[in-house]
């Protein structure tokens, strides 16, 4: 079994989605995991904002609109009048259930209604397309019948996994199958999701479940690149990266894929390639538990840090005196990113400032607080420690000219963070290209 997942610009027009077909074959059998089409869960979100806004006109008047978009790409890429029809009697149902829930004060489960017809109709436009317009053999599997959260909304993997088998037993010959990213039901059995970005996740879940050997997560971009290429110029995929190294990079600002997404696979030992759906034959990115060979892969940022200084002579030789600052943020449900430490004071980063007036109130009370903000975490990924040949003096050496707040190498044997002002980071990550990357770098562009 494989599982290929195709993101919301796959799957963005009737053009992309005729695109599809040449990338789905293969030998084996196949989940295809779709995402919605892309803008429309930003559109059914800010249609859910304006329900619960009470303002039911601009609501319906936007509703009206998505459904006249979906009336055109249908019409668009199901040109038999017939499958045309039956699949606007189900867009019609669709958009239906969405404007009944204009009457009323919008409710916690009517939005998630409202955010899971995106995937819906997705699959629904493909799958139509695919067997009505196509003559090819699939099977429309309901995300809904198997997909399920626990009481702690954790993805309930024993459940996902019994359901999905169930699922997939009822169609023994089957070969193709086309399920919607994102949806699922909860504990109580309603309609959920796995949050914004969830359908890799979803891709990963089912994967894991259905004992795949291999998820495709298929994008716009031709994989997980070495340095963030809005920034600097020249940037390439890396080939290959353990499942340690790229959920370091999923979280330090890596958007192509969700930070969890590949938890379940890599639990499996399941590879997981980003290819792209423009460049189809080209490599793209496999995680896998192998690394590639180079010690420092990739440069990666997260902007939006806060940092705090906590300076206190109590710290001098005493015990528990972390823990106690620690549960200052955990009362606060804030979680920390980076940590240093001294013999008489601890720097600490967060990425959510909500509760910022309340932690400082409460750390006052261990001595002196210094606050800086528009901090900037750079992260370097790689096999750093086993495989270090000097990779942290190459590191300082191109940082040399920027001042650095804090430094974590160690913590883990893929990472070196350092936080700096986000107003270096631009410069920061060129530096680092020309001192980290640069000759390889050179090989690519020979190679191509
Ligand atoms: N459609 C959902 C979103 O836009 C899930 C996904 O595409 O991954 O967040
Ligand atoms: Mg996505």
């Amino acid at each position: 079994m494989k599982v290929l997942k195709f993101g919301g610009t796959s799957v963005g027009s009737a053009a992309r989605m005729r695109a599809l077909p040449a990338l789905i074959q293969g030998p084996e059998r196949r989940i295809v995991v779709l995402s919605a089409m892309s803008g429309t869960t930003n559109a059914l979100v800010s249609i859910a904002r304006l329900l619960y806004e009470g303002d039911q006109t601009a609501a319906n008047y936007q509703i009206e609109i998505l459904r006249q978009h979906y009336l055109i790409v249908a019409r668009e890429l199901l040109t038999e009048p017939a499958v045309a029809q039956e699949a606007i009697q189900h867009l019609d149902n669709s958009f239906k259930s969405i404007f009944g829930l204009t009457r009323n004060p919008l409710s916690a489960a009517g939005e998630r209604l409202i955010l899971a017809q995106g995937e819906l109709l997705s699959t629904l436009l493909f799958h139509r397309y695919y067997t009505g317009m196509l003559g090819q053999q699939a099977t429309l599997l309901p995300a809904l019948d198997f997909m399920r959260l626990d009481k702690n909304d954790e993805p309930d993997i024993d459940y996902i996994e019994q359901h999905l088998a169930a699922a997939l037993a009822q169609y023994p010959d089957e070969q193709l199958f086309i399920t919607q990213g994102y949806i699922c039901r909860n504990a109580n059995g309603d309609i959920d999701n796995l949050k914004r970005g969830g359908s890799d996740y979803s891709a990963s879940l089912i994967g894991a479940a259905a004992h795949a050997e291999e998820i495709q997560i298929w994008t716009d971009i031709d994989g997980l690149h070495n340095n963030d290429p809005r920034v600097v110029q020249g940037t390439y995929p890396i080939r290959e990266l353990s499942f340690d190294e790229a959920a370091e990079l999923a979280y330090f600002g890596a958007k192509i894929l969700h930070p969890s997404s590949i938890l379940p696979a890599a639990k499996h030992g399941i590879p997981v390639r980003l290819l792209n759906t423009m460049q189809p034959a080209a490599p793209g990115t496999l995680i896998s538990d192998k690394t590639g060979t180079d010690a420092i892969k990739a440069v990666a940022a997260k902007d939006g840090l806060v940092a705090i200084k906590v300076k206190s002579s109590r710290m001098l030789l005493a015990h528990g005196f972390l823990r106690n600052l620690f549960e200052v943020f955990e009362r606060h449900r804030t979680s920390i990113d980076m940590v240093t430490t001294s013999e008489v004071a601890v720097s600490l980063t967060i990425d959510d400032a909500t509760h910022l007036p309340e932690i400082l109130e409460e750390l006052r009370g261990f001595g002196t607080v210094e606050v800086d903000e528009n901090q900037t975490i750079v992260c370097l990924v790689g096999n750093l420690i086993q495989a270090d040949h000097g990779s942290a003096r190459l590191v300082f050496n191109a940082l040399r000219d920027i001042p650095l707040r804090m430094i974590s190498y160690g913590g883990s044997p893929n990472n070196i963070s350092i936080l700096i002002n986000t107003a270096d980071k631009a410069r920061a990550l060129k530096v680092l290209n020309d001192g980290l990357f640069q000759q390889r770098q050179q090989a690519v562009e020979a190679e191509a």
